[in-house]
């Protein structure tokens, strides 16, 4: 069968992969350069720096199946499981990629053909499903059945500009999805900084939930910080001018960490964690030959992400 799978972060890499793996002729597609969604690295000034998702846990023995495949790849490893003087944080390990949070995700699209910077405009059932790249659509792919990975907001967008509605409980459901916001700060420091292993600080003050040195996390090669604003924060500032915005969480990062930051940027994750999620880990439709997954399915976290990509594609199958 063929399946068109739109949105490359960790549900839809994991649905493409395990429906490739039952022998369906699989295309990812992604409006960005790379896979990964929120698990993104970034590179800067020489730094390699996880500015969206900061690891991953693995409770399910599917995504323990999921983490010997990326461990006998080399793409993940541990990197803590508690944080000396942090009792209140729940001990279980914790992983990471190895050169960075976009690592599982890479490992497993090589199993399946991958289309990048294919912005889904619109989607069309006639017989079979018309997947229409924007811009007057160089690129059209067509499916048997197509699978939606995108935050629910931008799935009912995509729905709208493609004038296509699914039944009105289902539509109640999507429409009752929120997300929160993120405003995270990528940052250059002039020398190692004084956090020991594992290179985290959480909820500093009421305006941060999570500082980070990558260097001593072991992603980047020399030390660079990621601060991730609390929702409050990330909304009041969304749409200010980064020098309006940037400054405190400069200044309360360079205190933690006991660096100057010599070079800095900020990134807005519009649809960070869902706070409402549609009610199923999963939706699939054997009339409309449609799955949708992802987070605003399975619930925060990549491992739930994850879990939704991998029920999809099991709906799929158990369907055929
Ligand atoms: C700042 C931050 C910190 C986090 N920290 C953690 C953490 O430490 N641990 C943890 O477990 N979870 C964390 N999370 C949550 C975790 O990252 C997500 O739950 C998970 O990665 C979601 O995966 P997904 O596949 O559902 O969605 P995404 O990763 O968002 O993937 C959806 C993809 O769809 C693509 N897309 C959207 N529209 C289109 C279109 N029209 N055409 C083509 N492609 C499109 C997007 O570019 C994106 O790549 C964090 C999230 C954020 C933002």
């Amino acid at each position: 069968m063929k399946v068109v799978v739109v949105g490359a972060g960790i549900s839809g890499c994991v649905c493409a992969y395990r429906l490739a793996e039952q022998g369906h002729d699989v295309v990812l597609v992604e409006k960005g350069r790379g896979v990964g969604g929120r698990m993104s690295t970034r590179r800067m000034a020489g730094a390699r720096i996880d500015h969206g998702a900061q690891f991953f846990t693995v409770r399910d023995s599917r995504m323990k199946d999921l983490l010997r495949k990326w461990q006998s790849m080399e793409a993940v490893t541990p990197w803590y499981d508690s944080i000396a003087g942090r009792e209140d944080i729940p001990k279980s390990i914790r992983y990471r990629g190895i050169n960075g949070m976009t690592a599982p995700a890479k490992a497993l699209a090589k199993s399946f053909s991958f289309q990048k910077k294919f912005f889904v405009d619109s989607i069309f059932f006639d017989e079979e499903w018309q997947i229409n790249e924007k811009g007057g659509g160089n690129r059209k792919l067509f499916a048997d059945h197509l699978v939606l990975t995108l935050p629910v907001p931008q799935m009912l967008e995509l729905f709208q500009r493609s004038q296509f509605e699914l039944e009105s409980k289902v539509m109640d459901q999507l429409e009752a999805v929120r997300y929160t916001r993120c405003l995270a700060l990528l940052g250059i420091l002039d020398r190692p900084s004084s956090l020991s292993s594992p290179g985290t600080i959480t909820h500093p003050t009421t305006e941060i939930d999570w500082i980070s040195d990558n260097h001593v996390k072991g992603t980047s090669p020399i030390p660079a910080c990621t601060v991730h604003a609390v929702d409050s924060y990330s909304q009041q500032f969304w749409d200010a001018p980064d020098e309006e915005r940037g400054p405190l969480l400069v200044g309360v990062a360079e205190e933690c960490l006991n660096a100057k930051i010599t070079e800095w940027k900020c990134h807005r994750w519009g649809f960070a964690k869902p706070l409402v999620t549609f009610g199923a880990t999963q939706y699939t439709s054997a009339w409309d030959r449609l799955s949708l997954a992802g987070d605003s399915f399975g619930g925060e976290r990549i491992e739930n992400a994850a879990m939704s990509g991998w029920d999809a594609a099991q709906a799929i199958i158990d369907q055929i």
